[in-house]
């Protein structure tokens, strides 16, 4: 129907779980000019509610008759929070991965905005030194020692840097005395230039790098995307910095994605000293009134380079001229829950909205990567040796098939050790496995201890104490006796990261020994402090899962033993052996940087194990080859692609109610894709709820796309919808 003169319909985002928007009245008077898609406005929902939500569109007409419509209250910006291309690659997305749209937009927005505050960016400023103060020697506030510090520190430094530090609470009382003696000023906030680091070191590319920078740099306008392939510290970052350079020069503007939040702080340093401009952070550590300036300044162009993490994708570009995703094969790049996007495969979609160039980079790329190397539909830009004098390390493998153990280690990993802590050199031990023991049994029955809500057995935590359940959380204190039999000896069986830490105490005795995982950097800041232990080389020995694999910079570690790769080789998981391969060269590459040659030892039962051999020759190519051939026997993704909807409840014919009804509905649609289940998810109970699945498959992403869409809205109405809880995910990384 259509609206009277004065009126226009509006079509608006709200963020709310359903798949469409809502229209809304909006009177002409309302907007100065008419309203652009991506104005936010205040608007009436349900019965007493006020919702914030975002213009999608104008029109005359609706299907609704229009007397029955709602007004929206009032405008709340005048420029769009998202520009055209962002809305549009929002939209994309919403659409390629059934997502809510209202979600999506809301998600991508820092929380301040979602609440429909004001964009205001704070007046910031900087501290600097009077004349006066200029010449002032500290000794004459002997007094006030803050004071004096603040003095000191002032005469000796500028710059970001010191501006950031200024901001600790510590320093507001000093500030403030010596602002009202004269001593200091403020002053406006000097960006770009003041950030550079006089101390850069320049280095000089190698012909590889000069290469992989040039043929970016050639075509910088177009949305070229490129895979940069080269072993762990072969250079790319510095190649990343070289192409950066250029487009900064050309006034644009550099989103780098990285896996993981402790990555940041090395990456920003290497940036500062070898690019004179403003460089932000996003990552979910920061406050939300740092986030929003990170995001306006990103939005208005202040900002030259953006540095993130996975939903760093969505921040407003005023310019961009290059996207970069380092580590590109990272499962963290796809979201897990709710919104299950791919924060690689949403910034290709970007770059190419944008008319920029992407890079993958990786030392260990992705199947999907590769394979979209082998179809043309990337470059590839190889980089063939580590820099300097670093070379590839050496690898063996320790059969330990009948071989007497030490706790986890085989005798032979055990000298090893000892020869590298007799020549003072580091030592990295990777144990995917936080806690004490996987498994704790009953000696006189055999009873394990699971956990309550889950089909999965407890972990014995030594230090806190208690039995846990990483699938959900669960805990409870041990017990004392079998609860089947009463048998009083509790065996704790296989080895976690806790538990090798106390064996490597009894072996190594003086050794400092630093366990990195997820329990022993709960606390903020702590990883941080760990790392720049390891760097200084105040520890000896390091345990680490896989979060001690990512692109870290060890210095002075010279052997990595990889205690555990049998649980890798088998797995229901279809990714299983590409990530076990990644994982290996990703924790061998730890080892050996800067001229030392590095070693690696692999404990297995299974030395004859094809990917165990292709280990031995530290071949990623060889591995890529063999994984994707059994990807294309098999017709599997990169060759295939994969949606999944998953279910799960307490009651499990609820959730068997809904797939099947799910299923018929995509029968009917007659769309020719291949549905396997119902089936039992691979941990069938979780947290007290039984999960199943319909995997859904196709050779033709485009005819996937077309059903997917009516699809998922139909699911929507199911009756039987709404007693579970469901979701989509398209290009799933993990079937379980
Ligand atoms: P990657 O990102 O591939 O792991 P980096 O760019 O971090 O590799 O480089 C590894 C180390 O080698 C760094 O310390 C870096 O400064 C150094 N480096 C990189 N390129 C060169 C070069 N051309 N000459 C000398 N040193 C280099
Ligand atoms: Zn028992
Ligand atoms: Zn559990």
């Amino acid at each position: 129907m259509r609206a009277s003169r004065n009126e226009l319909i509006l079509k608006i985002a709200l963020p709310v779980p359903l798949r469409r928007c809502f229209d809304y009245l909006g009177d002409e008077k309302l907007f100065a000019t008419p309203p652009r898609p991506g104005i936010r406005v205040k608007v009436p929902f349900g019965k007493s509610n006020t919702h914030t939500g975002i213009v999608l569109g104008v029109s005359r007409d609706s299907e609704l008759p229009v007397a029955k419509l709602k007004k929206i209250i009032t405008v709340i910006d005048q420029e769009p929070v998202f520009d055209a291309t962002l809305l549009q690659l929002l939209e994309w997305a919403s659409s390629y991965y059934q997502y809510p749209i209202g979600e999506v937009l809301f998600g991508a927005l820092p929380p301040p905005l979602r609440r429909g505050d004001p964009i205001k960016s704070k007046s910031e400023y900087a501290w600097e030194l009077t004349a006066t103060g200029r010449h002032m020697d500290s000794s004459g506030l002997k007094r006030a020692p803050g004071q004096a510090r603040l003095l000191n520190m002032l005469q000796s430094g500028s710059g970001e840097q010191l501006r950031v530090e200024l901001k600790n609470r510590q320093w507001r009382a000093p500030l403030q005395a010596l602002l009202n003696k004269g001593i200091v000023q403020k002053s406006a906030i000097v960006t770009a230039a003041s950030e550079h680091n006089s101390a850069a070191k320049n280095i000089a590319l190698n012909v590889d790098q000069i290469q992989a920078a040039a043929t970016v740099c050639e075509r910088m306008g177009e949305a070229k995307r490129y895979l940069l392939y080269g072993v762990t510290g072969s250079g790319k970052t510095e190649v990343y910095i070289e192409i950066i350079k250029k487009v900064i020069a050309a006034g644009r503007q550099a989103l780098i994605l990285v896996p993981e939040i402790g990555l940041t702080p090395q990456l920003i340093q290497r940036l500062r000293g070898s690019i004179s401009a403003h460089v932000v952070v996003l990552h979910s550590a920061l406050s939300a009134g740092e986030r929003l300036q990170a995001w306006i300044e990103a939005g208005n162009g202040t900002a030259a380079i953006i540095l993130g993490t996975r939903s760093a994708v969505w921040v407003p570009l005023q310019n961009p001229g290059v996207f970069i995703i380092d580590e590109e094969h990272d499962i963290s790049y796809k979201q897990q829950d709710s919104f299950r996007y791919s924060a690689r495969d949403v910034a290709i979609m970007r770059s190419k909205l944008s008319a920029a160039p992407i890079i993958l980079g990786s030392a260990t790329p992705s199947m999907e990567s590769i394979q979209n190397v082998h179809s043309e539909k990337f470059a590839s830009l190889t980089l063939t040796s580590r820099t300097g004098d670093a070379s590839h390390p050496a690898i063996s493998v320790i059969d330990m098939r009948g071989k007497r153990m030490f706790g986890a280690l085989s005798g032979e990993l055990v000298e090893a050790i000892a020869a590298e802590m007799h020549n003072k050199q580091q030592v990295l031990l990777f144990l995917n496995q936080r806690g004490f023991s996987p498994v704790i049994l009953c000696h006189a029955c055999g009873w394990m201890v699971k956990c309550p809500r889950c089909d999965t057995r407890m972990i014995y935590h030594k230090h806190l104490n208690t039995y846990s359940c990483h699938r959900c959380n669960s805990q409870s204190r041990p017990a004392n006796e079998c609860p089947d039999c009463g048998g009083r000896e509790l065996l704790p069986i296989g080895h976690g990261t806790e538990r090798l830490a106390e064996t490597l105490t009894e072996l190594f005795p003086s050794a400092r020994i630093l366990r990195i995982d997820r329990d022993s950097t709960r606390r903020k800041g702590s990883m941080q402090q760990m790392l720049e232990q390891i760097t200084a080389g105040d520890a000896d020995i390091l345990i680490g899962t896989q979060m001690l694999a990512k692109g870290h910079h060890f210095p002075k570690l010279k052997l990595v033993g990889i205690v555990d790769s049998d649980r890798g080789l088998f797995s229901t998981d279809f990714r299983a052996g590409e990530r076990l391969a990644q994982l290996f060269i990703q924790v061998s590459g730890r080892a050996g940087r800067e001229n030392l040659r590095g070693n690696v030892i692999i404990q297995t039962h299974y030395p004859h194990h094809p990917l165990i051999l292709s280990m031995i020759d530290y071949d990623y190519q060889e591995f890529a080859k063999i994984i994707l051939r059994e990807r294309q026997e098999t017709n599997l993704p990169p060759y295939s692609y994969l949606t999944l909807l998953r279910a799960e409840d307490y009651h499990s014919p609820a959730v068997e109610r809904f797939l099947t009804e799910a299923k018929n509905n995509l029968n009917l649609m007659n769309a020719n894709l291949e549905i396997f289940g119902p089936m039992p998810a691979i941990v069938e109970k979780q947290a007290g709820r039984f999960r199943y699945q319909l995997l859904i498959q196709s050779n033709d992403r485009n005819l996937m796309q077309r059903t997917l869409e009516p699809w998922s809205k139909s699911l929507e109405n199911l009756k039987s919808a709404k007693n579970v809880r469901w979701s989509i995910d398209v290009d799933p990384q993990e079937l379980v």
